[in-house]
């Protein structure tokens, strides 16, 4: 029998979608995504899950909704750790109870336990059940599965030569083709939050187009070297404990540090509790450094006008200060 499973366009999908599609398609099952975020899956989305819930977890339930009756199976699996001595999100790791629990009618949910808190080996047994849904052997669903490592960190690889990730990928395909990404006389401006804030063309209200129609250098955590990352993430007092803070932290750390930015912009969804202590760690760093910095918080009420405004403002106001003042704060 073709199995089809569908896969949620939200959350950790903007991470690990390439691994995800390689290893169910080396299973000989098929993947359906959920539509792109639009506002019927942020409206439905809204309407099916708690009030206090950040902006991103809301849409993941409309995209729930949005393949619930489309698919054999829902593929929502529970991550807990991701790195030793790491930990996802807390609303990340509770998020197959969260949904099974809120949406009616529901398809089975496929929901392997990724926990590498203690060690990073100690996949193999979610890897083999997952297999044995779809009647696979052990071995080939081995297999599988580091052929769709192999694949990950081949994107990966390329994320590092500055290739925006997912469907970002075809926005940088459509606008960069055939510009130089490092363009000298051009603005270094970070766009830094979660993956699903900035790469969701929805909800982020096209940031990436609209920042790299302002032609400047457009850099996202995902194209600062990973030895970079975890080298600079360690410059905070305290280890950093969340793979997400560890990602966001050193990137900004390390293009602060080496002097490689003009400006950083942060996305990040109200009510954030990861985001409430990173915006205020890069934040300080930043203004040591005397660098722009700018916080853009979105919820399903943020209006579109006002984003625009306020990212034309930041980097007119860059350019300004680059070309004519250069040493005059902006921080006010
Ligand atoms: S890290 Fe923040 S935005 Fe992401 S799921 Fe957790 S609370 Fe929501």
């Amino acid at each position: 029998m073709n199995y089809k499973v569908g896969i949620p366009q939200g959350l950790l999908f903007y991470e690990y979608y390439p691994l995800w599609k390689e290893f169910f398609s080396e299973l000989g099952v098929e993947v359906l995504l959920s539509t792109k975020t639009n506002k019927k899956i942020l409206d439905s989305g809204v309407s099916n899950c708690v009030d206090d819930a950040c902006l991103p977890v809301k849409v993941f339930h409309g995209h729930v909704i949005d393949l619930k009756d489309k698919v054999d199976f829902l593929f929502v699996p529970k991550i807990i750790s991701v790195k030793k001595r790491e930990f996802e999100c807390p609303k990340i790791l509770g998020l197959p109870e969260m949904v099974s629990n809120t949406i009616k009618d529901l398809p089975p949910i496929i929901d392997p336990e990724i926990n590498l808190w203690k060690s990073e080996k100690n996949i193999s047994d979610s890897i083999t059940e997952l297999g044995k849904v779809f009647n696979v052997n052990k071995s080939k669903t081995k297999k599988a599965y580091k052929k769709a490592c192999n694949k990950y960190y081949d994107v990966r690889r390329h994320l590092n030569s500055h290739v925006i990730p997912i469907d970002a990928i075809k926005i940088y395909n459509k606008l960069l083709k055939n510009t130089n990404f490092k363009k000298k006389d051009r603005l270094n401006i970070l766009l830094l939050g979660h993956p699903y804030n900035i790469y969701d063309e929805y909800i982020s209200m096209n940031i990436i187009e609209k920042m790299v129609k302002q032609d400047i250098n457009l850099i996202t955590s995902d194209m600062v070297d990973t030895k970079k990352i975890n080298y600079y993430s360690k410059k905070i007092p305290k280890r950093m404990f969340w793979t997400a803070g560890r990602r966001l932290i050193g990137s900004a750390y390390s293009l602060l540090e080496e002097e490689k930015v003009n400006g950083i912009i942060y996305v990040s969804s109200f009510g954030c509790g990861l985001d409430s202590i990173l915006i205020d760690l890069v934040q300080r760093k930043a203004s040591l450094k005397n660098i722009p910095f700018t916080l853009l918080t979105i919820d399903e009420h943020t209006g579109e006008a006002g984003i625009n405004t306020r990212i034309e403002a930041f980097i007119d106001m860059m350019k300004w200060r680059l070309n004519d003042e250069n040493n005059i704060s902006t921080h006010g």
